[in-house]
């Protein structure tokens, strides 16, 4: 239905009142990718009807995170637009006159319920065993009567006032035609006592006025679609295209995750949050390719899509409704893919923040030059400090016990790491070329196999067990370093440390 010449208006249109999410961003990446394949607008708005869940500071965390994931809007918030305000909050006459009007047209009236009352009610209601809703009590009231009962500054909200008989049938483009029975739908709040449209008329009045063709948004808003539908209706508006978004599961694919959960897993360096992933060293490239596979793919196969790829390839119809489960194994490895894809400037210039936040000295050309041995290495850019952070050493510690060759005693190793050292420094330069065929000959000289002498030098050279290439490693850490290093692994070796 949307084809590549017809430009969408989508928006994304988050609440404050929290981190922003993968689901969040998911939704957003979707609308930002449709929009932009159409040639048409991505809007943001802000929907902070309700003040009580409002979070201080979700705002702007929700700006930086669209930005960090690439996904600039056209129109809202910061930037303005034609359509704007774009902060419901600044809203309120336009929804007040929306308002006026569905009361003027018989499709809405005022309630002056007080809250104890309704909560009686709802008590008596759950001792009869029926769904809570509210019994109607001002819904036979004469509308100049109640008129008359505001202009004296009768506390009320305005409800909807919902069929009692029929159906409506909404459609959905992942679903199909939904029809709901009316029966089970309430006579919804739709502006509060204080004034404030609630979220349901502010949405619908806002997509109508700024002339949204498409509402793509998370599964949770099917349950207020038939409202939503309903409120179209009754004024008369033309319909978007509706399109509500499968829901992400716990990685064991069964239920949602709860705000507990994810507190544990960022113990294991995870996170549902795009603020703690982009601290944990992911790559945007790698979140928005992850996120856009779940519940889209373009055929069975092809999993590695840029921006780019993804605007031109994206398409609603290959959306798939069934709950997708969180596979943060899956983010680890496009987190690779996208490292991989990096040129080497743009890897060194990302990774450097992170040794920076580890209180490393940084020197712009030695990370130039490991940025193409460690490359393959990094699975997050955290990585980076366990990884390289022994290049921005002045000294390293290995661990005495790592030092000592397998199954070599300690005065053997510091043979075989003096053996080393003098080969080395009589060698012109310390690359892989010059070095490498020396010291395999000199290994099996003193009889050791290739993996027990690099160890030891490794170890020395690097202070760890695991390191990026040695011959590598070296060149970078050069020749006076490395013959020092080796010189501190000598003498290690050489005063075995006392029993503890
Ligand atoms: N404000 C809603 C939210 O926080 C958006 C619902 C919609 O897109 O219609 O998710």
């Amino acid at each position: 239905m949307t084809s590549k010449d017809t430009p969408v208006r989508v928006r994304f249109a988050p609440s404050p009142t929290g981190h922003v999410h993968l689901g969040s961003a998911r939704t957003a990446l979707y609308n930002y990718l449709i929009a932009h394949q159409t040639g048409g607008q991505f809007v943001l708005r802000l929907e902070d009807t309700d003040q009580k869940r409002y979070v201080p500071g979700s705002e702007q965390e929700l700006m930086d995170g669209l930005r960090w994931l690439g996904l600039e809007w056209d129109e809202g918030l910061d930037i303005g637009g034609p359509y704007g305000p774009y902060r419901q909050t600044e809203r309120k006459e336009i929804y007040q006159k929306y308002a006026q009007q569905l009361i003027d047209s018989g499709h809405a009236y005022y309630c002056f319920c007080s809250p104890q009352r309704l909560e009686r009610v709802r008590k008596q209601q759950m001792r009869d065993k029926v769904p809570a809703h509210y019994d109607g009590t001002c819904r036979r009231l004469d509308p100049d009567e109640a008129a008359t009962r505001v202009a004296h500054g009768e506390a009320h909200v305005v409800r909807f006032k919902m069929p009692r008989e029929g159906s409506i049938t909404v459609i959905d483009r992942l679903r199909g035609p939904i029809t709901y029975e009316n029966r089970n739908l309430d006579d919804y709040i739709i502006v509060k006592s204080d004034g404030l449209a609630l979220y349901h008329l502010a949405a619908i009045s806002d997509d109508h006025m700024m002339k949204i063709t498409h509402v793509i948004r998370g599964s949770e808003w099917l349950s207020t679609f038939p409202l939503h539908a309903h409120i179209i209706r009754a004024f008369g508006w033309e319909e978007p295209q509706w399109l509500h978004l499968s829901v992400f599961l716990r990685p064991s694919g069964k239920g949602k995750m709860s705000k507990r959960e994810s507190g544990e897993l960022l113990k294991d360096g995870y996170s549902i949050y795009i603020k703690d992933l982009e601290e944990l060293g992911y790559l945007p490239e790698a979140v928005v390719n992850w996120i856009a596979l779940m519940g889209w793919s373009y055929d069975d196969h092809t999993e590695f899509f840029n921006m780019p790829d993804l605007i031109e390839k994206f398409s609603l119809d290959r959306l798939n409704p069934s709950p997708a489960a969180i596979n943060f194994s899956k983010l680890d490895h496009f987190n690779g893919l996208h490292i991989r894809a990096l040129s080497l400037s743009d890897l060194a210039a990302r990774v450097k923040p992170f040794l920076e936040k580890a209180d490393y000295q940084v020197d712009d050309d030695r990370l130039l030059k490991i940025a193409p041995i460690i490359q393959e290495r990094l699975v997050t850019f955290e990585d980076v400090v366990e990884v390289a952070g022994f290049f921005f050493e002045e000294t390293v510690n290995p661990n005495f016990e790592d030092l000592v060759g397998k199954n070599m005693t300690p005065s053997d190793s510091a043979q075989a790491a003096r053996k080393a050292c003098e080969l080395l420094a009589s060698l012109p330069e310390i690359t892989p070329q010059a070095a490498e065929q020396p010291l395999r000959a000199l290994a099996g000289q003193l009889g050791l196999k290739p993996g027990q002498f690099f160890g030891i030098l490794r170890v020395a050279v690097t202070g760890r067990k695991v390191s990026p290439p040695l011959l590598e490693s070296m060149a970078v850490i050069g020749r006076e370093k490395v013959l020092e290093r080796l010189q501190n692994a000598i003498q290690m070796l050489e005063n075995t440390p006392r029993a503890s």
